[in-house]
């Protein structure tokens, strides 16, 4: 009964905020809060706090679906198509390690994020951007030949399973490449730059310390992820991992 109420809620609000967002400009969080209020005072067991999960939930739903979405969530469970490839990928005009591409929202962020990192005394390196499906394909069976497929697991993505296929990923270094995708790259002025500032131009830190459990993937303080701004001071604030911050976690 309770869950029913709170969806039908949802609906109306849903259908409210809509409406709302097409006549103004309010902004889309202050207009939820202020629908919230007004439903509550005629709910009596349902909280604003539920009301805004279950909105953001379904909100957010489409757009972690869709693979041309910055938003979308790629992980073990939910791979890329084999011929997913980003249709706007550029070479972003920054320091790199090889030729490598990003898609083009994301070669804008980190340019304007190199810059002022640099202004700050900061340089850093793109080591790696957008891999293909064939060539996430060769580096898997490389490591799991090295390491073992239990032990590759950890550190690397089967084919489809990469967020760097979605052209939205950067694994960054210092401009010495000291500690280039090694845990100790967390202690360098680098890396401790990008944990304080990222966010501002729209990047988070994809796999956090002791969330291995829930993003499939060991600590890695180089592995940035564009989601745009907006929701980058989000999740960073929320300290949460996108899968949490999305509701894929009970
Ligand atoms: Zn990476």
């Amino acid at each position: 009964m309770k869950k029913g109420m709170i969806l039908f809620m949802v609906s109306i609000l849903v259908a409210c905020t809509s409406n709302i967002k097409e006549e103004t400009t309010m902004p889309k969080e202050e207009t939820i809060t202020t629908m919230t209020t007004t439903i509550q005072t005629t709910g009596e067991t349902t909280t604003t706090q539920e009301i805004i999960e279950t909105t953001k939930a379904m909100q957010s739903e489409k757009d972690i679906d869709d693979y041309n979405s910055i938003y979308v969530i790629i992980n073990k469970q939910r791979p890329l198509p084999e011929n997913y490839e980003p249709s706007d990928l550029v070479i972003p005009n920054v320091s790199l390690m090889k030729e490598l591409y990003l898609r083009k929202e994301a070669a804008k962020a980190i340019e304007e994020m190199f810059e002022a990192a640099l202004n700050d005394g900061i340089e850093l390196k793109i080591g790696s951007g957008y891999r293909s499906y064939a060539y996430q394909s060769r580096l898997y069976s490389n490591y799991a030949k090295r390491d073992g497929e239990e032990a590759a697991s950890r550190y690397s993505s089967k084919p489809g399973q990469s967020e760097h296929q979605t052209g939205l990923v950067v694994d960054l270094a210092a401009s010495n490449e000291v500690c280039y995708l090694e845990q100790c790259f967390e202690d360098t002025k680098e890396a401790q730059w990008l944990f304080e500032h990222s966010y501002k131009y729209g990047f988070v830190l994809r796999y956090l310390k002791d969330k291995e459990d829930i993003t499939g993937y060991m600590y890695e303080p180089w592995h940035y992820r564009y989601i745009g701004k907006e929701e980058a001071k989000k999740v960073y604030e929320s300290g949460l991992t996108l899968e949490e911050y999305f509701g894929l976690v009970e």
